[in-house]
């Protein structure tokens, strides 16, 4: 079977950036398993995984703009210190939470004084070019009910229907 929308594909991956060092990897773990065509990977991914089948091996080069997308210096902004509680982790490099409208909005600390923070609501990985070296392991047709959802039901999470 080969990947196309509305298949589920699994498979393993590795992730370097420019100078080759491994961002993330499944080598170890259980395979990535996704629903093609939802939208649940970076689109540069997604488009070079079409019509191929299990077996398939590959480097896949994704520019940042069909990966996480452009960094946005409109994103990056100062917020008091003391709008943090004081058992807050607040030094650089923390991800923080903050609530939005659509659930938890992730933001990562950049620098910390006295009296402000500053904070980035860019992905850790937006403006970086990615490579991934994959390999599909497998592919099926989705389920019904995975379609309706826009998403695998493999058992590895579970969630409210
Ligand atoms: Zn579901």
């Amino acid at each position: 079977m080969k990947t196309a929308n509305g298949m589920v594909v699994s498979m393993h991956y590795t992730l370097t950036d420019d100078s080759g060092t491994t961002i993330d990897s499944s080598a170890g773990r259980e395979p990535l398993t996704y629903l093609h065509g939802y939208g649940n990977i970076i689109p540069g991914l997604e488009a070079a995984l079409e019509g191929n089948e299990a077996g398939f091996k590959s480097r896949i080069d994704v520019a940042a703009s069909e990966g996480y997308g452009e960094r946005d210096a409109n994103a990056v902004f100062e917020a008091p210190r003391e709008q943090f509680p004081d058992d807050m982790d607040v030094t650089p490099g923390t991800r923080v939470f903050a609530d939005g409208p659509n659930g938890p909005i992730p933001f990562t600390i950049m620098e910390v004084t006295e009296s402000n923070v500053k904070l980035d609501a860019n992905h850790p990985l937006a403006g970086m070019d990615l490579h991934f070296d994959i390999e599909i392991l497998a592919v099926r047709a989705a389920t019904d009910e995975e379609i309706s959802h826009g998403h695998v039901h493999d058992g590895s999470h579970d969630h409210e229907h």
